[in-house]
């Protein structure tokens, strides 16, 4: 079987479309990446994990050294600002911090470091260079410490969302604010107080607006025009509709990037996460907590359940398709534990994510392929492959691996205890302790050599 063309679908243009890099030894994609003040939240892990599949779909499509993923961090933000105030330390301590944990998080997730991951504040003058673009071609103004986009410079603004000028004008709360020339126009750099971070200009010292990071950071590590740019659904508009603006007037192109993907939402339980319902879910916290369905959850789960549901349908975060999904990866676990493993990856799993990153029916053919492993050794080397290939690191499954570390200490000092019993005769000793042991789901296994080993039943 040859590999099948590549389709996604295009928010651009509101269908599925073959697609053709610019250029294929080059394939560019970029996504807007994490503001880092907190923990990322699960809603946050969907575009990660999506995205990462694109990644890896496109690296085997076209060579791993022909692709470059920009995911940028946005590491300056007045929530970024505040947050930072409050603790009395600078952003670039909080957000230092902040990042760490988030590339704990993404790696736990099994995703593969992007190319780049640019910061905003090592691009300022990137921006300022774009800002100077925008002004001197009409498309910008500055007016009291402000530089504002003139939407209504941009005849076709408005295309991604399909939102007309008018529409817009009637849904925006009128804005006061005395430097707009119109109700639409957003903000590219701002005036910074005393107290406020912010960076020389030739509008006085200031610091940027959000949407004028991704121009900038797309256009310096990707070119004026690129393949693919992703996000959530949520950031269509304004944030993606300003990017384009942005770029394209910037550098007289009717594109910025050809293909645009979302990813739908992400509910949890049923519900809208929010910080006041108290459903707010952190990866950090499902990783490493037992807030969530009374257990810690490999990051394998997470990204397993993350899978089960096409990235553009809207998504619901449960404790009962994490268990599901540990159920599914314990029996791939249990079928690929001696599998040796075998390239390529299965071809139904390729076709599917071919088909706009059809994630939902590739997880349906690794479900079919568990079944043939049973079977046959070929197929579980297979499976093996194609785990990896998805970014499933089945080993997490080991079950010893999922005890905890005071646990496993508890364990081996107890079976040193009963070593002892039974260098000095006490067979009864030796029998309670293995009894002990056996009631936790512990099985011991006596060697030859007198050494004493243990696995977990299932
Ligand atoms: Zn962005």
């Amino acid at each position: 079987m040859s590999t099948p063309a590549l389709k996604i679908y295009n928010t651009l243009t509101r269908t599925k479309e073959e697609f053709r890099p610019i250029d294929p030894a080059h394939v560019r994609m970029y996504v807007c990446g994490p503001t880092v003040y907190d923990y990322a939240h699960i809603g946050n892990a969907r575009p990660l994990i999506v995205f990462d599949v694109l990644f890896r779909l496109l690296r085997h499509l076209y060579g791993d050294e022909h692709v470059a993923y920009v995911r940028n961090i946005t590491d300056v933000d007045d929530k970024i600002n505040a947050r930072a105030f409050e603790r009395g330390i600078s952003i670039r301590e909080l957000t230092d911090e902040t990042n760490k944990v988030f590339q704990q998080d993404v790696k736990a997730l099994g995703c593969l470091e992007p190319t780049v991951q640019p910061r905003a504040t090592e691009h300022i003058a990137q921006m300022v260079a774009i800002i100077e673009r925008l002004i001197s071609s009409g498309h910008a103004y500055a007016a009291d410490g402000h530089v504002l986009f003139d939407v209504p410079s941009m005849p076709n603004y408005g295309r991604l969302s399909r939102r007309s000028l008018d529409e817009m004008m009637a849904g925006a709360r009128v804005d006061v604010a005395p430097y707009k020339r119109g109700d639409m126009d957003f903000v590219l750099w701002k005036p910074s107080k005393e107290n406020e971070p912010g960076w020389d200009s030739p509008w006085g010292r200031g610091r940027p607006g959000w949407h004028i990071e991704c121009s900038a950071m797309s256009w310096a590590h990707l070119g004026e025009t690129f393949d693919i740019h992703g996000g959530g659904i949520d950031l269509v508009f304004p944030h993606h509709e300003n990017e384009i603006a942005q770029s394209c007037c910037a550098f007289g192109r009717d594109v910025m990037a050809n293909y645009w993907m979302h990813n739908g939402f992400l509910q949890v339980e049923g519900e809208k996460m929010s910080k006041s319902l108290g459903n707010f879910v952190t990866i950090h916290e499902l990783l490493h907590t037992e807030k969530f369905g009374g257990r810690k959850w490999p990051g394998v789960v997470l990204r397993y359940a993350m899978l089960t549901t096409h990235y553009r349908q809207p998504i619901d975060w449960t404790v009962e398709r994490l268990k599901v999904s540990l159920k599914h990866l314990s029996d791939m676990y249990d079928r690929t534990r001696n599998a040796e493993m075998s390239a390529p990856p299965n071809e139904r799993v390729i076709r599917a994510l071919c088909d706009d990153l059809n994630t939902h029916e590739a997880i349906v053919a690794l479900g079919k392929l568990v079944g043939d492993a049973s079977r046959e050794a070929k197929q579980s080397g297979e499976l093996l492959a194609t785990c990896s290939f998805l970014g499933l690191d089945l080993e997490e499954l080991d079950p010893k691996k999922m005890i905890a570390r005071e646990t496993q200490i508890h364990i081996k000092r107890r079976i040193d205890d009963r070593l002892a019993a039974r260098a000095s005769k006490n067979w009864a000793e030796s029998d309670r302790i293995r009894d002990e042991l056996a009631a936790m789901g512990v099985i011991l296994k006596d060697h030859k050599d007198g050494a004493t080993t243990w696995e977990v039943k299932r």
